[in-house]
């Protein structure tokens, strides 16, 4: 994906924070953090959301779950973190790689959601 934001960043075009990658995923600093750890996931081959992952997407789907406790660990929130896959526009997802918010740090970071 020539113009995907996140793509260009797995590929070094932009620059990024990172604190992670293996073979499958990528995992950087947000630039716009909403919490004290503010991290950003995501599978290094392009799938452009949560609403267009296959069967064989699984194994890189776990690898996002898996790594998820060692990164929070490792960069400032180790008691805990929460865990966020915004999907399309009903998710208010804004940019169209799909990536897992990590947000945590010593404070808790409260309600699941706003009550509407
Ligand atoms: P979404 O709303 O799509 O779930 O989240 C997109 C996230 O990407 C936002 O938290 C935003 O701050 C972050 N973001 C947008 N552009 C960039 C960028 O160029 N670099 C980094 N590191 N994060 C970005
Ligand atoms: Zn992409």
């Amino acid at each position: 994906m020539d113009d995907c934001l996140f793509c260009k960043i797995v590929r070094g075009e932009i620059p990024s924070r990172n604190v992670f990658e293996d073979d499958e995923i990528f995992a950087f600093h947000d630039i716009n953090p909403a919490r004290p750890v503010h991290l950003l996931v995501i599978p290094k081959r392009h799938i452009t959301s949560l609403a267009n992952v296959s069967e064989s997407d699984a194994p890189v789907l776990g690898r996002i779950l898996a790594v998820a406790n060692q990164l929070a660990s490792e960069n400032g929130s180790p008691d805990g973190f929460r865990l966020i896959i915004n999907t399309g526009r009903i998710g208010g997802q804004e940019v169209p790689h799909l990536h897992a918010h990590i947000v945590g740090g010593s404070v808790p970071v409260g309600p699941m959601l706003k009550r509407i």
